[in-house]
């Protein structure tokens, strides 16, 4: 199968962006990333108010907004890879009404490097590439210089982040856990050592 379609899980920080650009790049599928959509239409004016509300506070997007965003991009996709959704059990019903899944992956990362991972990391505004000031900076000073760091990547709304992936995520976790769909990967190696892990589950699972 040439466009698999993969739902790829982790708590913010677990490498999500990183292995889902990557897969999309490998496979040449759509990278559908509802943290980007959400930030590029902060101010849009939904019936529950605008996303930027709920973001600065940590929370989550109320669903119909996201699932809108979502079965739009899957439409549209011929084999993608999803990013930061679904993110609580209604959201994967609704995902599994519209769609058929190839793979699940979780991302595995412990709470103390999530924290870390999110506090340094910055990105820049012009390319929009990722760094970590302390992992990876950029070797360019005058990239070093206009760097930002996302509203929410404070260490404080980390910290609210990671709460709320406990509550709501998680137990999107166990339920694909449970019907044997999930594969599990160690998201504490570097990122080639991830990716080599990534590649192989994604293959095995569309092999088989
Ligand atoms: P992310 O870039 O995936 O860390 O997402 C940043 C923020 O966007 C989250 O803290 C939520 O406020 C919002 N968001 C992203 N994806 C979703 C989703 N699937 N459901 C609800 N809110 C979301």
């Amino acid at each position: 199968m040439a466009t698999p379609r993969i739902m790829l899980l982790g708590a913010p920080g677990a490498g999500k962006g990183t292995q889902s650009a990557n897969l999309a790049d490998h496979y040449g599928i759509d990278h559908i990333t509802t943290g980007d959509a959400l930030r590029a239409n902060k101010d849009m004016e939904t019936e529950y108010g605008t996303p930027r509300e709920f973001m600065e506070a940590g929370e989550l997007v109320p669903d119909p907004v996201v699932n809108e965003i979502v079965e739009a991009a899957i439409d549209e996709a011929d084999g993608f890879v999803l990013d930061g959704y679904p993110r609580n059990r209604s959201q994967a019903e609704y995902l599994e009404s519209i769609t058929d899944l190839d793979a699940v992956l979780y991302l595995e990362v412990s709470d103390e490097e999530l924290i870390h991972r999110i506090a340094g990391r910055r990105l820049d505004p012009e390319t929009n590439d990722v760094y970590h000031v302390e992992y990876n900076p950029p070797e360019d000073p005058a990239v070093e210089d206009r760097l930002v760091q996302r509203d929410d990547d404070t260490e404080e709304m980390a910290q609210e982040r990671i709460g709320v992936f406990k509550e709501s995520t998680l137990p999107v976790v166990e339920h694909f856990d449970a019907t044997g769909d999930l594969v599990r990967i160690d998201g504490e190696q570097s990122p080639a050592a991830v990716w080599s892990d990534v590649r192989a589950a994604v293959d095995a699972a569309i092999d088989a």
